[in-house]
């Protein structure tokens, strides 16, 4: 084996433990809270761990976290959609957990990436997958889409799975897929 195709598998098996990690890492957090209700309540969770939510309309970002003294402030783009939103305070969520080592995140709208390094594209990719296993627990998302699909197909799933979790149909959408349950796009 080239040390090429090694470094690639390497590199896979991590990113699949990262990914279990931060599954385990959302699921710890909902049952020391003893959260179990659907939709996650994204803003209890934050005020419960005494994360200030500030909101403010942009045309630059739709989320930053800034720790600073052991306090958190989490802002918010007033002028996305509610589930965006919601997505943005789920994914600055993971950045306060996942990330320690940094005490300011600034994301820009429309995932436009300012820096484009890898070790900042893979921060992005696992708050983003922190947000879809906090917004959408792994375990009630398969429950739901196993009963659910007994009569409806896969994109009526979708619809009504992202109306039942307040989160976007594409993020509904990437989270099914991501989970193994449809969408071979
Ligand atoms: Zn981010």
């Amino acid at each position: 084996m080239k040390v090429q195709q090694i470094g690639q598998k390497f590199y896979l098996r991590k990113n699949n433990m990262i990914s279990e990690n931060i599954e385990l890492k959302a699921e710890e957090i909902l049952n020391n809270l003893n959260i179990k209700n659907i939709p996650i309540p994204i803003e209890e969770i934050a005020t419960k761990m005494q994360i200030k939510i500030s909101r403010a309309p942009s045309k630059e970002f739709s989320g930053l976290l800034i720790r600073k003294d052991g306090r958190s402030l989490i802002g918010v783009n007033s002028d996305e959609a509610l589930v965006r939103q919601r997505f943005t305070i789920a994914h600055e969520l993971g950045h306060l957990f996942l990330h320690p080592a940094k005490d300011a995140f600034v994301d820009y709208r429309n995932n436009k990436n300012e820096t484009h390094d890898f070790d900042s594209d893979q921060k992005e990719k696992q708050a983003n997958r922190f947000a879809a296993a906090l917004l959408m627990p792994r375990k009630n998302i398969i429950k739901d889409y196993k009963s659910l699909s007994k009569n409806l197909i896969e994109d009526e799933i979708c619809i009504l799975l992202s109306k039942r979790y307040e989160v976007s149909e594409d993020a509904m959408k990437y989270r099914l897929k991501n989970l193994g349950l449809q969408f071979s796009v």
